[in-house]
């Protein structure tokens, strides 16, 4: 699905020159170019502020962490989504309250939203799903009706805009009271290794979720709350560094290869394309495609396999259906549209090292796998 070696070798020089650098200055932790990424990267959204930490995981942690919830409080997430989003919760001694997603785009439902809040709801957080945002504008509006933290749990969507009906346009990740994200290697920005950051527009909040990140600390062996060690280390950051100037023409091609795969499968009956909200941009973290019909799914996958494309599937489970998470007492049945996405969805390669060949390549590949 996804080819680093390909991607890095357009810029492999400048990879080794900043990983020889950090050597050579050796300022593992906390050096200067995890301020500098984290300006950089801020600048690049619009002017949020940057927390960096260990990795997209820490960074719901240390987001939860930043909102005091007492034990037990409720936060609402998605069904469909990486499970990663609810741990940090159910780690934390909150409650993870499920709700299902919507079927076009596969993000969280509002109305489903509106329906799970409750005195006990402290939090919700929205995952933009493969790309895209959720809906920022219904979120916004119920989160701050009832007073509840909206956390966006951005590790897929970093670089997409949301355009609200006032024509505010902002960055994802930076439109709730915390945004999230992750620099996994699969990641739209990824690292060599394990990363993560935190995004707000307030600088109050950022300087709680540097504290919290950095052993609750703001002056060395002065602890002012109990928090994680968390920290992005000055290697990734360097990489990152690098990574964040190529980001623009890597998103610019993710979009390509989409455009282009939408252009051939748009008139395949049985197969959907990924759905666009016309309010939010689409960066392709995934570029999914949905076959409604029972097992066609599975057998495409098989096809394009027999055919040496890989493809992959987000997520074979709705979390109510992982093993972890029966203590919470959900049914099968409970969030249909979830469950049917996981026997429906199919990702294609779609980043932006694949050659003009092999996308037509995997395009035929698809197409003749449906009646003309
Ligand atoms: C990758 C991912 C995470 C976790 O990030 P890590 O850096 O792997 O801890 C959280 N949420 C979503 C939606 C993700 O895709």
């Amino acid at each position: 699905m996804l080819d680093l070696v390909a991607e890095h070798a357009a810029y492999q020089a400048e990879l080794d020159a900043a990983w020889h650098a950090t050597v050579q200055e050796a300022a593992f932790i906390q050096g200067p170019a995890v301020g500098q990424f984290a300006a950089e990267l801020g600048a690049y959204l619009g002017g949020a502020h940057v927390v960096p930490c260990a990795n997209g995981t820490d960074a719901l942690t240390l987001a939860l962490l930043s909102l005091a919830l007492p034990p037990g409080t409720e936060v609402i997430v998605p069904a469909f989504t990486y499970v990663a989003t609810l741990e940090a919760a159910a780690v934390l001694g909150l409650r993870p309250v499920l709700v299902d997603v919507l079927p076009d785009t596969f993000n969280i439902d509002p109305a489903a939203v509106r329906a799970a809040l409750s005195p006990r709801t402290g939090a919700v957080i929205a995952v933009h799903l493969f790309g895209q945002c959720a809906d920022l504008e219904a979120l916004r509006a119920l989160c701050a009706a009832a007073a509840v933290a909206l956390i966006e749990d951005n590790a897929q969507a970093l670089g997409a805009t949301f355009t609200f009906a006032s024509g505010e346009i902002a960055h994802a990740g930076t439109v709730g009271e915390v945004g999230t994200t992750s620099f996994f290697p699969s990641k739209n920005l990824g690292c060599l290794g394990d990363g993560g950051a935190l995004l707000t527009r307030a600088a109050p909040r950022a300087a709680l979720l540097r504290q919290l990140a950095n052993h609750g600390q703001s002056q060395k062996y002065h602890h002012q709350r109990i928090g994680l060690n968390s920290r992005l280390d000055t290697l990734q950051a360097a990489l990152l560094r690098v990574k964040l100037r190529h980001l623009p023409a890597a998103q610019a091609a993710r979009q390509a290869v989409a455009a282009r795969y939408d252009a051939v499968f748009a008139t395949i009956g049985g197969l959907q394309i990924p759905a666009r909200d016309p309010r939010s941009s689409h960066v392709f973290h995934q570029y999914t495609i949905k076959i409604p019909e029972a097992g066609r799914r599975d057998a495409l996958q098989l096809h394009l396999s027999q055919h040496g494309v890989s493809s992959a599937i987000y997520y074979p489970l709705a979390v109510h259906q992982q093993e972890a998470y029966t203590f919470l007492n959900y049914k099968l049945g409970q969030f249909p549209i979830a469950e049917q996405l996981c026997q429906q969805v199919l990702a294609l390669p779609v980043q932006p090292a694949l050659t003009l060949a092999q996308q037509e390549y995997t395009s035929a590949c698809v197409r003749a796998f449906f009646p003309a």
